[in-house]
């Protein structure tokens, strides 16, 4: 099989690939990575050239190498996706940083018409040198699981709004959930895996950034995972994990939101008694007060009332009064244990992405997820949060 390796570095003289610290950037994430969609590749490249003292880039593609600069005549053969995370390695100009892309080979007139393999690449930037690491040719494709294959192997509610569940979507699923430990798998799997339409696109923003699944808790519905159509081929150019073993960027999507559910785990447990109960009061309470505010007659109001009354007494027999309930509806609001505890522990460090910034929450999310879908780099970048996750720490109950 033909592999496609791309070199940069510091000499004209056979350049060696060095290995040095790898760290994850959530800043490649797709919101930064896109405003350099339809960005010149020669630019950008020369951009990069007149920055570093590169001496040299060499690509080796299936056919045979090509030396690429100098000159700069050739440049635009480079695969785009290269291109960018080049221009961002050095946008972001910070040491040791890394990406993941699932890159083909620059298309030329012989190989415009194949169907050319792509193949997983990290590019680690150090000092003045770009090294790679690649894998084996990647079929960017999920095993394709039927209903009955799928529940044979987890024990799931599998719910259907108004789209089936497709085959490779199961197998995707499939491949979130086997990246969990048991203890985890077992409060996911508690939980409804809702297949329900396609949500609408973030305002004024493009489809591709409406997501694949959400995790959501409320005393109404207590828990339950949406998953909307997962766009399985929605990123070409982006994988995690090492090239060996690439995972395609929805499976780390997922992983975040199964590590919301995770945090929630403890609150979940202490309300999930309650919960039907608790539901039937809230639906009633919203029924009557939408009736008493129309000016429905009092005898339609009632039934309302009478079993919003019983509920809320079944509630108060099993020990959750009404302050119980304000109590919970708090903590469903506020960060949870294993959240707060990710904070401390990473305390003043930079955070793994730039999405872990917008609440405890993400934070947890962003690092349980890098630390599922690629463990080493949380192992490099935060030896104490991987030994945290290894001895379970964020899920330890609150005492
Ligand atoms: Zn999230």
């Amino acid at each position: 099989m033909s592999v496609l390796l791309l070199m940069l570095a510091a000499s004209l003289a056979a350049p060696e690939l060095t290995e040095g610290p790898r760290y994850f950037q959530g800043a490649f994430k797709r919101p930064i990575y896109s405003e350099l969609e339809g960005r010149p590749l020669e630019k950008n490249l020369r951009e990069l050239l007149s920055t570093r003292q590169v001496a040299s880039l060499v690509v080796t593609a299936p056919g045979g190498a090509q030396i690429a600069y100098p000159p700069l005549k050739g440049l635009r053969t480079l695969n785009p996706a290269v291109g960018r995370a080049i221009r961002l390695m050095l946008w972001n100009q910070q040491p040791g940083l890394e990406m993941d892309l699932l890159i083909t080979p620059a298309p030329s007139e012989e190989t415009a018409a194949m169907k050319l393999p792509r193949v997983p690449v990290t590019l680690i930037w150090e000092g003045e040198t770009l090294a790679v690491e690649h894998g084996p040719v990647f079929d960017a494709r999920y095993p394709a699981l039927s209903v009955s294959e799928f529940l044979s192997r987890w024990d799931v509610t599998l719910e259907i709004e108004n789209n089936d569940w497709t085959e490779p979507e199961l197998g995707l699923l499939d491949q979130a959930l086997s990246l969990l430990t048991p203890a985890e798998q077992a409060i996911v799997t508690q939980i409804p895996f809702r297949r329900v339409a396609k949500p609408p696109p973030p305002d004024g923003r493009h489809d591709s950034e409406s997501p694949v699944a959400v995790f959501a808790f409320d005393l109404d519905n207590g828990a339950r995972f949406e998953f909307y159509r997962p766009r399985i081929d929605r990123d070409r150019t982006v994988f995690r994990g090492e090239p060996s073993a690439p995972l395609l960027m929805p499976v780390a999507v997922l992983v975040h939101e199964f590590g919301h559910a995770i945090a929630s785990g403890p609150i979940m447990a202490e309300i999930s008694p309650y919960l039907d109960d608790i539901s039937t009061s809230f639906l009633a309470y919203r029924k009557l007060t939408a009736l008493a505010d129309s000016g429905a007659a009092p005898d339609e109001i009632a039934p309302w009332r009478t079993r919003y009354d019983e509920r809320m007494a079944a509630l108060a027999a099993q020990g959750c009064s009404e302050d119980q309930l304000d109590a919970y509806l708090n903590r469903i609001r506020e960060p949870d244990p294993a959240e707060l505890a990710l904070d401390a522990l990473v305390g003043d460090r930079q955070r793994v992405s730039e999405y872990a910034y917008s609440d405890a929450a993400e934070h947890f999310a962003e690092m349980f997820e890098l630390y599922r879908t690629d463990p080493a780099a949380v192992e490099r970048l935060y030896p104490d949060v991987a030994d945290w996750f290894d001895q379970g720490g964020h899920l330890a109950r609150p005492d």
